[in-house]
């Protein structure tokens, strides 16, 4: 069997990466997302070891320390890093593997396995991504200002991506993710990979005919 390919996606907060990686990974097989450690505090709703690993400062610079990270960044005052093991086990068992990541690790990401297929999503207009940006309104206009600011600085990387999809339509979306992926797996070299006896079989010669 192949390696799984390694598929880095990034987003501003508000381009709505979280859902369409959800829905990526619920619609195709062999398809996983890795689990970053993180050490900023756990939202209402946030499960330990399902959204992030949720460890303290000394635990993550220990790690860092230890050479555990396949890349790790400060974001927004919190580390966030992607565990080296974890992510190799995934490849070699050959499950295709998505880091949702921000546009430092995903650098560090590319110049480890320049092979990485990377993908930016970007929100269909900026009245639309400062509606999203907004939330419910209750927010301060500082807080929604610094988003604003935070999220045209993810997306001045944008042109550091192999492929790059608009989230106007959340089902076309899907369907661009979904195409990037499995024209990844029809490749020369993962079909030959995976059906090395099928293509001998057809290729094998006749026996001449009398
Ligand atoms: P949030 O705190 O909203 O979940 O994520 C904030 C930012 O951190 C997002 O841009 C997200 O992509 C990024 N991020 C999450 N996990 C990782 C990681 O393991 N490494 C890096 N470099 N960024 C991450």
């Amino acid at each position: 069997m192949s390696q799984g390919t390694l598929f880095i996606i990034s987003a501003p907060s508000g381009a709505g990466k979280t859902s369409l990686v959800r829905e990526l990974i619920d619609s195709l097989d062999g398809i996983q997302v890795s689990v970053s450690h993180t050490t900023r505090e756990r939202r209402p709703g946030e499960v330990n070891g399902v959204n992030y690993h949720f460890v303290d400062v000394p635990a993550f610079e220990a790690m860092i320390e230890r050479g555990e990270f396949f890349e790790y960044a400060r974001v927004f005052d919190n580390y966030y890093g992607t565990s080296r093991p974890a992510v190799a086990a995934m490849l070699a068992a050959g499950t295709d593997v998505i880091l949702e990541i921000d546009w430092q690790g995903a650098r560090q990401a590319r110049r480890q396995m320049p092979d990485a297929v990377s993908i930016f999503i970007l929100p269909p207009s900026r009245e639309e991504l400062e509606r999203r940006l907004a939330g419910r309104g209750t927010d301060e206009h500082v807080v929604i200002a610094r988003r604003m600011r935070d999220a045209i600085s993810e997306m001045s990387h944008h042109d550091e991506y192999d492929y790059l999809v608009i989230n106007d339509d959340f089902t076309t979306a899907l369907r661009e993710l979904q195409a990037l992926v499995i024209a990844r797996r029809l490749t020369l070299e993962r079909t030959r990979e995976n059906h090395g006896p099928l293509l001998e079989a057809l290729l094998s010669r006749q026996p001449d005919v009398e």
